[in-house]
């Protein structure tokens, strides 16, 4: 297994181990492990547990949160070497189940579900897939992200809205505790209130949680439900409880989609779109982009990184759509409909880029991909000039019923402070990201201010800290708004009762 040993040598050799996408940073551990398979992470941590190292797991490190950013001292153990596709369980003509290490990465599945036939090695079971006929629909956006990282965060994305994060595709894991034992859990094991576990030489006995657990899109604590599963334990959990080794997910037949981006003239236009699409079974996505985007599309001084085609008139925003075809001219029969509230709302098919038109998808899939480019650009700019800034970002899914208020409300103040922000995200679920961009000590002084003052408010209202990114170092000081006391020792518990040393992700979610 490759090693990289002494603070100074884990410096020079890889010093991206030392952060994530946060850009946050804390200390530097005493080793970097590479394992190769799982034996490997049983003895690493066997090891960690006999003489008390901390340890901190690295997946792809695309993270917003600092789940994976380690402390001074312990080891990191990386998960980049264990990307083996172990085998596939067709089920029927509809679903399959495929076995992979953890640190495959999103995009290397998708890869193999688009040609399982010119897959490198052999994988059992892969010759009774066709081309293109499964795929995997928990969709995070970032494919980057390794499948085990996915796991621990919960993380979604576009698609989440009709199929669910990443939870409701995951039928087994093989977790590997702080101890070197190794637990394999199946999902389908509903359990009262204590969750007895057989290892190979005791039993560990959980008592599950009794807190109600939001019924809106969270990302925020260990998960619960009535007759918890426990493979929902570990699921979100963010690698505080154990090391993910193999994962088993649910492949579903892919469907075509037909996506579109329409433009709307203002913020409630686009709203309401959002609502009339919200009831449609067949909707995939409903993805926005604010007037503050297009806002500092035209006003910053940075150009985009590719050249942004030229938008609808008179338009301030847009919504992302993605339909699921179930028959050739299902779409054909609610076009009528379509028009009708279109118009209602200030728009119409002419100011839409249909995924369908092969120069409008081109247009649609670069506008998609600038946005998020653009922003991180900005930051990039501002810290140049002011080492300290970064993004703020908000995660909070809010309940439908409070989300424009607060949402408005929260432009309302951004633009009063003068703070340039911009917002996008998935409105299906009412999680949108107000990405706050200061530029010097001041804005961010206000901004994170603001920050702290959108958290309690969406907390009052019924919301959550983390939708999808999960709590990691950044956003731990909130959870005490989400959660009451009882709840969040409650969650201590579970957590020593998988890990008693603490030593697992030290700081992250606790
Ligand atoms: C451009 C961009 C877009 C993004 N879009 C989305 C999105 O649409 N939806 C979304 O949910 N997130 C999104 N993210 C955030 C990020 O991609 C997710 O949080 C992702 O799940 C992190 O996976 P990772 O492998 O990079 O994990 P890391 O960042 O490496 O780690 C995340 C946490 O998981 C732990 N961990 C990693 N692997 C394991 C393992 N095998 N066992 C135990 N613990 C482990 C780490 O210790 C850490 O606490 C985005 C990020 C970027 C940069």
């Amino acid at each position: 297994m490759k090693n990289v040993i002494g603070r100074e040598v884990v410096i020079a050799q890889c010093p991206e181990m030392l952060s994530d996408e946060s850009r946050y940073s804390l200390g530097v551990p005493d080793e970097v492990f590479f394992p190769e398979n799982i034996n490997d992470v049983k003895d690493l941590l066997t090891r960690a547990y006999k003489e008390n190292l901390i340890v901190t797991f690295s997946g792809g490190r695309t993270g917003i949160t600092g789940g994976a950013v380690p402390p001074d001292g312990g080891i990191i153990i990386s998960f980049s070497n264990m990307k083996r596709i172990l085998r596939c369980e067709k089920e029927s003509d509809k679903t399959a189940i495929l076995y992979c290490e953890s640190g495959i990465t999103l995009e290397s599945i998708g890869r193999f579900l688009e040609n399982p036939a010119n897959w490198p090695e052999p994988v059992d079971g892969s010759e009774l897939l066709y081309a293109g006929e499964f795929f995997y629909a928990a969709d995070p956006t970032e494919k980057t992200a390794q499948l085990g990282g996915t796991v621990v965060t919960n993380a979604s994305g576009a698609r989440s809205f009709h199929y669910g994060a990443t939870r409701k595709h995951i039928e087994s894991i093989e977790v590997v505790l702080s101890t070197g034992e190794l637990v394999k859990i199946k999902r389908s094991s509903k359990v009262e209130s204590i969750w007895e576990i057989p290892l190979e030489k005791r039993t560990i006995k959980v008592d599950l949680p009794t807190y109600t657990w939001p019924c809106i899109k969270n990302a925020s604590g260990f998960y619960n439900a009535p007759q918890l599963d426990p493979i929902d334990l570990f699921i979100g959990s963010e690698g505080t409880l154990g090391a993910i080794c193999i994962v088993g997910i649910r492949l579903i037949k892919k469907p075509q989609f037909l996506s579109g981006l329409t433009f709307f003239p203002n913020r409630k236009a686009a709203f309401d779109f959002a609502d009339f699409l919200r009831i449609n079974s067949q909707i995939a996505a409903i993805e926005y982009f604010d007037e503050s985007v297009f806002e500092l599309f035209f006003t910053s001084k940075i150009q985009p990184s590719i050249d942004l085609p030229s938008l609808p008139e008179n338009k301030q925003c847009a919504v992302y759509w993605e339909y699921i075809i179930k028959d050739t001219n299902s779409f054909d029969l609610e076009m009528d409909e379509w028009e009708e509230v279109l118009l209602r709302c200030g728009s119409s098919f002419d100011d839409t880029w249909s995924g369908f038109d092969s120069s409008e998808s081109e247009k649609l899939k670069k506008f998609r991909h600038a946005v998020p480019e653009f922003v991180n650009s900005i930051v990039a700019d501002n810290k140049r000039h002011c080492p300290l800034v970064r993004k703020i970002g908000t995660d909070s899914s809010i309940p439908g019923q409070y989300f424009r208020e607060w949402f408005m409300s929260c432009v309302d103040k951004l633009i009063e402070q003068k703070i340039p922000f911009a917002a996008f995200g998935h409105l299906g679920d009412y999680h949108l990201h107000i990405n706050m961009l200061p530029s010097n000590e001041n804005q961010l002084a206000v901004a994170l201010d603001l920050y702290h003052r959108f958290m309690l408010s969406a907390c009052e209202n019924g919301g959550t800290i983390s939708a999808e990114h999960g709590v990691g170092k950044l956003k731990k000081d909130f959870l005490n708004c989400m959660f009451s006391e009882v709840a969040l020792d409650q969650m201590r518990k579970i957590k020593h009762s998988f890990d008693p040393k603490w030593l697992l992700n030290k700081g992250t979610l606790f």
